[in-house]
Parts: structure tokens; sequence; C-alpha cells
């Protein structure tokens, strides 16, 4: 369709053509009555006043040749089923009428819908057990539930900086959403005497435009209490447990010693009790341990120099197995950004097994800090016994250890130390890895986050 309003052109110039074209007979005839012949010159007249009516009827037209290129792409944006058709409507005062009409009934018809759409977006909220509040692109609140109106009441909540005033980890939480554009995530938040894991998620619109972020807050004050009493229990136990054990283990070597008068046949079954209290104490210490980490919610991560940290752990081994020699060479060319405990406990673990499962008098090590597409690559390499290709991915499961291997069984242990060390590597967001040759050796992969 054109977007000329031919129709309204036309009937603006109709009008003054015709009565040129009368005012010319008249003249024409008036003109014979004088017998004076001048009918060129009427030809003449009647052309030019034909052609001024003709562009003051265009430029009059130009305004509503505009109008009607909006109508046009007005007729775009309308659903197919609204459309009007442009084509048979010729006469534009009448299709501009039609489509204010049809667009006027759009808009009611659009206004309910999204009047409809708030009102089950509010019941949606309102129906959330937990607090919910969603904020514009700007960290504006736009609107919230009661749970949240709960749990920060008083004022009219308007800004997400003034109501987290005193809760840095969450507007925190906010940046981070915003910077990374990405849902992110906190745990186990203390807010007033509750806990709660806190996710923020970005908003967008049609065209994948951000508008802002939908923050849910889970109420955990129940799962964080179970597993406080779940720790306790296991804590006290162990404490109970560790108690007698102290006293067996320690009258035990009372009586071993040489001057306890204590008869030669009770030197061996002495010994074994010895040997199985410590062993037990072992098992109830890494137990505790893992309790404690699992339960643990946020890790206190920090810069640590990698070297320094190895070498600790190369000198409290080295304590540990007097009578083996230890060999460790180090490729450290980065820190590590962990939980130091955490970390020094499971790199200790890992080093420790390298150590106990060697078979040789010398335990050879070689461990790596790099750095790995912007992650911490850690490798701790042995060239012990190796595990079986069957065993390898169990290894890391509470309580397993690998059953045929005749020399492996002699070694003490609980089958708790790997599993440990993969907790800790979870709790760092991080992962870890084991590659391993029968009677090669065998080597451990962890990759860390760097922040
Ligand atoms: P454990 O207390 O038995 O050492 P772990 O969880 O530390 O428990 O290890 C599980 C099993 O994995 C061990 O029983 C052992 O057979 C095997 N293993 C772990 N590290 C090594 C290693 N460096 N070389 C050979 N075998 C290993």
């Amino acid at each position: 369709m054109s977007n000329f309003p031919w129709h309204y052109f036309v009937r603006s110039i109709r009008a003054r053509i015709i009565l040129i074209i009368i005012t010319a007979v008249l003249t024409f005839v008036i003109s014979i009555s004088y017998e004076e012949y001048i009918f060129p010159k009427i030809l003449i007249v009647i052309f030019f006043l034909t052609i001024v009516s003709i562009i003051q009827g265009y430029l009059k037209s130009l305004p509503f040749k505009k109008v009607l290129e909006k109508l046009h792409s007005l007729q775009h944006i309308l659903p197919h089923d609204k459309k009007i058709n442009l084509l048979y409507q010729k006469n534009e005062l009448i299709l501009i009428k039609e489509m204010l009409r049809i667009t006027e009934k759009y808009i009611q018809e659009q206004s309910s819908e999204i009047k409809t759409n708030k009102i089950q977006a509010t019941t949606l909220m309102e129906s959330i057990p937990g607090p919910i509040v969603w904020v514009d692109s700007y960290l504006n609140i736009v609107q919230y539930n009661k749970h949240f109106d709960h749990l920060f009441p008083n004022e009219q909540q308007t800004k997400i900086w003034k109501t987290f005033e005193s809760m840095p980890e969450i507007l925190q939480l906010f940046e981070s959403a915003k910077e990374l554009d990405q849902p992110q995530t906190i745990r186990g938040q203390k807010i007033k005497f509750n806990y709660f894991d806190i996710t923020v998620t970005p908003i967008y619109n049609v065209d994948k435009k951000r508008t802002g972020f939908l923050a849910v807050f889970y109420n955990v004050s129940e799962a964080k209490l179970t597993e406080k009493m779940r720790v306790d229990f296991v804590a006290n136990v162990s404490h109970e447990i560790r108690t007698p054990l102290t006293a067996i283990k320690g009258f035990s070597q009372l009586l071993t010693a040489p001057d306890s008068n204590c008869p030669e046949e009770v030197q061996a079954p002495l010994k074994r009790i010895i040997f199985n209290s410590e062993k037990l104490e072992d098992l109830f210490n890494n137990l505790l341990k893992l309790s404690v980490i699992e339960s643990q919610y946020e890790i206190k991560a920090e810069q640590i120099n990698s070297l320094q940290l190895f070498k600790s752990i190369e000198s409290t081994l080295k304590g540990k197995y007097k009578n083996k020699a230890i060999n460790i060479s180090y490729q450290v060319e980065q820190n590590i950004f962990a939980d130091k405990k955490l970390i020094e406990h499971a790199l200790t673990n890992l080093i420790d097994n390298s150590v106990k499962y060697s078979q040789s008098d010398t335990a050879s090590i070689e461990i790596s800090v790099l750095d790995f597409s912007g992650l911490t690559e850690i490798k701790i390499s042995d060239f012990g016994p190796g595990i079986d290709p069957k065993d390898l991915d169990r290894i890391f499961e509470r309580f397993y250890r690998v059953q045929n291997n005749p020399q492996a069984n002699k070694i003490d242990g609980s089958g708790l130390g790997l599993s440990i060390v993969k907790h800790i590597i979870n709790k760092h967001k991080g992962k870890i890895t084991v590659e391993s040759e029968v009677g090669k050796g065998t080597r451990f992969t962890i990759l860390l986050p760097n922040y």
C-alpha cells in the first residue's frame, strides 16, 4: 500500500479545479459576447492555476502522509489477528479512525493482561514460603513479599544498599550477579536469628536485556541446627571414646615399659592393644574431621605461600616416617588461595599416602603448583605401587580401602583419608582427579579457583 493519501489529495484539489474550469468557461462566454477571442490565454491561465492547485494540494497532503507512515508501522506492531486490511481502505480518514479503534482495543487488552500478570506474579511471590525481593537493574527495590517485609520491616524498602546496610555479604552478592551476569549464591548467611542460603538471579526481557534481579532467601536454620547436632554428637562420641582409649593405651604402654615387671607372655597382647587403640584413635579423629568439614558452611580462604606450606608438611612427615627417606622435588610457580588449615590437611593426607604406600626405603615424590587457565593446578605424583583401575573410581569413598593388595593391606589406615581430601577440595569449589598405573605410580591433580 502506498503511504501517500491519494484520496485526501484528490478531494482537496477537486473543488478548486472545478471552480477554475467554471470560471474559465464563464470568462470564455463573456469574451465571445464582447467578440474578443481570448481562448488560448484562458487555457494558459487554467493550466497555471491547475498547477498551483495541485502543488498546494500536495503540500497540504504531506503531514497526512506522515500520519499514514506511522499507521503503517503501527500495523506491523499489532498482532496478526488485530491487523486491518489496509489494501481495501480507500478513505484515509476511515482508515485512521479504524486504526485508532483497533489500537485502543489492543491497548485495553494489553493493560488488562499486564494487570493480570502483575496479580499472578504477586500471588506467586506471596505463596513462596521464604523472603523474596525483586530489584531493577539499578538495584532499586521493585517488589517484595510479606516474608521479606517481615524479615526487613520498619522502612519503606526502596534501595537495597539501605536494606542490607549492615550485611555487606548480601550487597556483594548483588554486585557479583551484576558483574558476572550469572546467578550467585551464598550459604548460611545469618540474618537476625536465622540462617539463609541466598541466590540472586538476573532477570531479562524479551530482547535479552537485563532488567533486574530476583533474590530468593531459603531458610536453612533447621538444616543447620540438625547439622550442628550431628557434629556435636560425633564430637561428643569421639571425645567420650577417646578418653578411655587414651587410658587403655597409656596403661598398656606403662605395662610394656622395661621396668614394669609385667610377665613376658602378656607383652605381645599388650602391644596389640596399643596398636589397636592407636588405630581406633586415628579412626575417631578422621570421623570427627570429616563431620566438621561436611558441616562447615563457608571456608576462610587466603593467599598461601605454596613452597612454605609444602616444606612444613615435608618436615612433619619426615618426623613421622623416621625409617623412610622422603625425597620431594618441587616446581612451584604460584600461591594457593585456600583455607590454610583445610588445604594443609588435604595435602598432608595425599603426601602421607605417597610415603605410606611406597614400598621402597625411599619415597620419591614430585610436586608442582602451576597456573592452569586462571586456576591453580596442584599435582602430587609418586612412584609407588599404583592403584588398580577397578579401585581407582572408589578410592574417594568413605572407608574404601584397596583389598587385594597384600602389601597395602599390611599398611595402617581407616579408608577415610581421601574422602576427607575430596570434601575439602569440594568446599573450595575445586576438583580432584587421579591417574595411576600399577607398578609405576599415582598422580593426584587438584584444580582450585583463585578467588
Ligand atoms: P587409607 O586410610 O586407607 O590410606 P585413603 O582414603 O587415604 O585411606 O586411601 C584409600 C585407598 O587408596 C588406600 O587404601 C590405598 O590402597 C589407596 N591409595 C591412596 N593413595 C595411594 C597412593 N599414593 N599409592 C597407592 N595407593 C594409594
